[in-house]
């Protein structure tokens, strides 16, 4: 049995966080936490109930909500799924204007204070791979392995642009750019817990490396750290 980890991934959209990560947690055995679900579900709420993107940035309008949020996240089969006051959402959190309102809300101090718990719980329990914008920096400050994974805008892009549209999402590209852009530069100057790479994080630049040679890359690199073996693939 591997001992206990924790994995911090940062980076900005689009750098493949996610589906890397994923997949490294199978091949390592642990849970995968996509911390940006929890902001997307906070933002879908406020949308719901008639906020609009610069409402939820408005710490009076967003705060009071928070009362109402009971967030769950569940494990299905390996796949994190996150419970809104009962209701499994499912992809309704992955439609682009979603991560606009998930963007807006990160920036209210209250909504991470409320969200932080929550992640730091999962880590104590379990061994992780998290990703985020401030998991090496806020959430597992002693993480053993932290990651901030980049590449370059277009690159990212292209991935986001694929991804919206193998969902059947309509997308076009030069809006996801764009996008990816106002989310990376609000995500990177706002006051509370910036997207930064921590002072201790490895920075993996992937724009030229595939899905499966950057998991490889990931995986070497866990193994490397801290000793726990990956099954093969
Ligand atoms: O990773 P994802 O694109 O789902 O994140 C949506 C938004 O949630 C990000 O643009 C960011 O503003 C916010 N976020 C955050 N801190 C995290 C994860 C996500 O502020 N740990």
């Amino acid at each position: 049995m591997n001992k206990k980890i924790a994995i911090a991934i940062d980076g900005p959209g689009g750098a493949g966080k996610s589906t890397i990560s994923k997949a490294v947690a199978k091949r390592l055995g642990i849970i995968y936490v996509d911390t940006g679900a929890l902001y997307r579900t906070v933002g879908y709420y406020g949308r719901e109930h008639g906020l609009s993107v610069e409402d939820v940035k408005v710490s009076e309008k967003i705060t009071p909500m928070l009362d109402d949020i009971r967030i769950e996240i569940k494990y299905i089969d390996g796949t994190q799924h996150v419970i809104l006051n009962g209701e499994d959402l499912g992809d309704k959190i992955r439609q682009p204007d979603i991560s606009m309102y998930a963007s807006a809300v990160s920036s209210v101090p209250s909504v991470r204070a409320f969200l932080l718990e929550a992640q730091k719980e999962l880590a104590r329990k379990n061994s992780v791979i998290m990703d985020g914008r401030d998991i090496g920096t806020v959430i597992l400050p002693d993480a053993e392995v932290k990651i901030f994974m980049t590449a370059s805008d277009e690159a990212r892009a292209q991935r986001r642009y694929k991804e919206l549209l193998s969902k059947g999402i309509e997308a076009n590209f030069d809006d996801v750019l764009k996008e990816l852009r106002e989310r990376d530069h609000a995500d990177s100057t706002r006051a509370a817990a910036p997207l930064k790479p921590a002072d201790d994080a490895h920075i993996f630049d992937n724009s030229d490396c595939d899905f499966n040679a950057s998991v490889e890359y990931i995986i070497k690199f866990v193994e490397e750290k801290t000793g726990v073996k990956a099954v093969e693939k």
